[in-house]
């Protein structure tokens, strides 16, 4: 296997993008996964309540499940939450269960509410500093789970469909992140973009990496995401892609995309 290059230190990305559907689940758990199978050793927070995420990663995530509701609501450690991963051993989950979708709710009358996976991810990295990477998949809004991910983070990495209206919602999802950089947490910043669903063949998937490209030179990873129907079976296998068929177009696109962030955040390019 190859040894990915391990970061200067801890990497807390979070897959960011108000639009549901366009592969963000997808991404962090493969991408997750490609880093752990590059020998880094990597945590995923699942915390959109529907637990996709969890499921991928064959972590057990039946309501009542102690999970990252438990850890953000009633201050438990994170570290008593997280389950290894059944296929990958250097790869643990926080999952989300349903209990999670109230959160939103709840969460409106507790002190701080914005700084909950900030905390709790310091008190963790402090006592596991050797840790390498963090990844948080985020539910499809900008509400108050999302927020706290964007305050725990150092970096966002914003997968895009390579679709019609593709950047339609971006400049918002933009305007947020810095809002949120300049009022709650300085040190984040956009550090990959990610286009999904790419098909060749068609001239849309190319006009859409054309104008990413051409709005986020530095940030665009050079390696866009096939379709590929086995990287959306595998979930149904409790599996990512990468592990589910190694060989897949759609496996080897994300293990190349995970080298490829491994190498920036190692100070390489
Ligand atoms: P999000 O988390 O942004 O809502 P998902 O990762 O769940 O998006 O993806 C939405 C749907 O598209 C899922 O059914 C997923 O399996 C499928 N999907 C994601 N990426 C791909 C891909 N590259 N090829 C084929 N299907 C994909
Ligand atoms: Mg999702």
């Amino acid at each position: 296997a190859i040894e990915f290059p391990r970061p200067n230190h801890p990497v807390v990305m979070t897959f960011a993008n108000q639009k549901g559907g366009v592969g963000k689940t997808t991404s962090a758990v493969n991408i997750a996964a490609a880093l752990a199978l590059g020998g880094l050793k990597v945590v995923v927070i699942d915390i959109d309540p529907q637990g996709n995420a969890s499921t991928a990663l064959g972590a057990e995530h039946r309501e009542g499940t102690p999970s990252i509701y438990e850890v953000l609501l009633d201050g438990i450690p994170l570290a008593s939450v997280l389950q290894q991963c059944p296929e990958i051993p250097n790869l643990r989950v926080a999952p989300a269960t349903l209990d999670l979708s109230g959160a939103e709710v709840e969460l409106v009358d507790v002190n701080q509410r914005e700084f909950l996976l900030q905390r709790t991810l310091a008190d963790f990295l402090r006592h596991e500093p050797e840790v390498d990477y963090v990844i948080i998949d985020c539910p499809p809004s900008l509400g108050m789970l999302t927020l706290n991910a964007f305050v725990a983070a150092t970096d966002v990495t914003i997968p895009i469909q390579a679709e019609y209206y593709a950047l339609e919602g971006l400049s918002s999802l933009l305007r947020a992140i810095e809002r949120i950089k300049n009022a709650l947490n300085s040190s984040l910043r956009i550090s990959n973009i990610l286009v999904t669903m790419y098909d060749s063949r068609t001239n849309l998937s190319r006009e859409v990496v054309q104008e990413v490209r051409n709005h986020f030179p530095q940030q665009l990873l050079s390696t866009p995401i096939p379709r590929s129907v086995r990287l959306s079976e595998a979930p149904s296998y409790s599996q990512t892609g990468v592990t589910y068929d190694p060989r897949s177009t759609g496996a080897l696109a994300y293990r190349k995309a995970a080298l490829q962030i491994a190498r920036r955040f190692s100070g390489g390019n």
